[in-house]
């Protein structure tokens, strides 16, 4: 793997960073009302916010991006676009959308009625939205280690088989399932992979019942990934041979190509059913564009194209999981606990028991990001109660069984020396993390509560 330390790539363009002190940060995150994603880009250090549409393009995808081709129909930078699709994870039909959860808009109005249930191993935020949108609920069958932070298992985001079975054998509840969608990696649960063994199971377990088996796959290339290092006999496949092997299980997949595609924006749902093909064509063209388009510009498309591609090389996964790995490792080491083993695209910070001084209550993690921002310039994200808002049918706080903080690493934009400076604030959060005692909510939006929310310290 990369235990010499080999680094994928050489920086032809760099982007400066202005450093800024403890307190210019405080007044930077009280105007910010306490919430990270008020923050303007130029006052953070580093930015861990998210690794969507943030990672670096390579000089082939900017190649792509002069090469765009912006006909309205028909365009060259569509052919490609299809063309790598098809190379990369094998469908012939795809549709583009502007981003990921365009593609859960289309595929949840198409097939979304009130009353259903979406049964999956964890619905990402936007994908839980979308069902709750069209009256559905979603429901959850991660493994019961996939909710513990230190429980060690190689494949958390796996499905536990047999309570999805149990669910699946009430005909009261089967009636109400029109897809399954696994998440790969799963996202909320710590950017946790799925066994190749689990999805045969599932797939199976689905086929018997006739549900169709939907992906999410916006970070295919790392479950791949850790379906090669991990999974016993895949070690001699490509990750491009595990990837195609995965998607032969889906019926269909929609995708954030701003993630393991390695795009600045961009979504797509794929299939090899032509069925689907024609009722998700029509809510593209309502809400994205025409069919070879979809919100996106050729550019786009093309840039997309080439990042597929390159999105499935060895090296590249071995680099990037090894920046997430070193960063997760080294605050370990420093005691702070962080979910295990360490996920493709994120270290977690377990905040119940890292800010354990604080109630689930005055969310925790929240508190501790605003902490991590103030202590170094460094902007997380919290994945816990406050994104999991309230429950749509009594209006109360969900409390989900993790509070965490995300610090989610762009693909390609930082180092392991950039991780050593996150490293060295946590110890000095280690020290100050006593003096925050939580935050309470002032102000919050009906649905996706986290991007808006205005808060008060305790
Ligand atoms: C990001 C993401 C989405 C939504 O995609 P956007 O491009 O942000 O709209 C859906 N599912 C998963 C697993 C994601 O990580």
């Amino acid at each position: 793997m990369d235990e010499n330390g080999f680094i994928p790539f050489r920086i032809k363009t760099v982007e400066p960073i202005r450093k800024t002190d403890r307190k210019e940060r405080a007044e930077i995150i009280k105007n910010a009302r306490y919430n990270l994603f008020n923050i303007a880009s130029g006052d953070v250090m580093i930015d861990l916010l998210t690794d969507s549409g943030t990672g670096a393009m390579s000089s082939a995808q900017w190649a792509e991006i002069m090469l765009g081709d912006e006909a309205y129909a028909g365009a060259e930078s569509f052919r490609k676009f299809k063309k790598a699709v098809s190379d990369v994870l094998g469908f012939e039909y795809v549709i583009p959308s502007h981003q990921g959860r365009a593609a859960e808009n289309i595929v949840s109005r198409a097939l979304l009625k009130p009353g259903m249930i979406v049964p999956g191993n964890y619905h990402f935020d936007t994908t839980m939205a979308h069902i709750e949108d069209k009256g559905g609920r979603g429901q959850f069958f991660v493994i019961e280690e996939g909710l513990s932070p230190e429980k060690l298992h190689p494949f958390k985001g796996n499905v536990d088989i047999s309570r999805l079975d149990s669910f699946l054998s009430d005909k009261k509840n089967l009636e109400k399932v029109p897809f399954f969608i696994l998440t790969v990696t799963c996202n909320s649960t710590g950017g946790q992979p799925v066994s190749m063994a689990n999805i045969e199971a599932l797939s199976t377990l689905l086929k018997g019942y006739r549900i169709p088996l939907f992906m999410d796959i916006a970070r295919f290339a790392e479950n791949a990934f850790f379906i090669k290092i991990r999974e016993e006999g895949y070690a001699d496949m490509t990750v491009g041979e595990i990837v195609r092997k995965m998607m032969s299980y889906a019926d269909a997949v929609i995708c954030s190509a701003k993630k393991d595609p390695l795009g600045n924006m961009g979504g797509f749902i794929a299939t090899d059913n032509k069925d689907y093909y024609e009722m998700f064509s029509v809510f593209c063209i309502l809400h994205e564009g025409y069919l070879t388009y979809g919100g996106l510009s050729g550019r786009d498309l093309g840039a997309l194209s080439q990042g597929l591609y390159e999105s499935i090389e060895f090296e590249h996964l071995a680099y990037r999981t090894s920046v997430v790995r070193h960063l997760g490792e080294g605050l370990n080491a420093l005691g702070v606990p962080v979910v295990m083993p360490i996920g493709g695209h994120a270290v977690f910070v377990d905040g119940l028991k890292y800010m354990d001084h604080i109630g689930k209550e005055f969310f925790p993690a929240q508190t501790l990001g605003i902490a991590l921002f103030i202590e170094g310039g460094i902007r997380g994200v919290e994945v816990g109660s406050l994104l999991a808002g309230r429950d749509p049918d009594t209006g109360e706080n969900v409390y989900p069984a993790m509070d965490n903080l995300r610090l989610a690493v762009p693909r390609r934009v930082y180092t392991k020396e950039h991780m050593d400076y996150v490293i060295s604030a946590f110890k000095g959060l280690n020290s100050t993390k006593k003096e925050y005692k939580g935050v309470k909510i002032k102000r919050e939006a009906p649905v996706l509560r986290h991007f808006t929310v205005e808060l008060d310290l305790v």
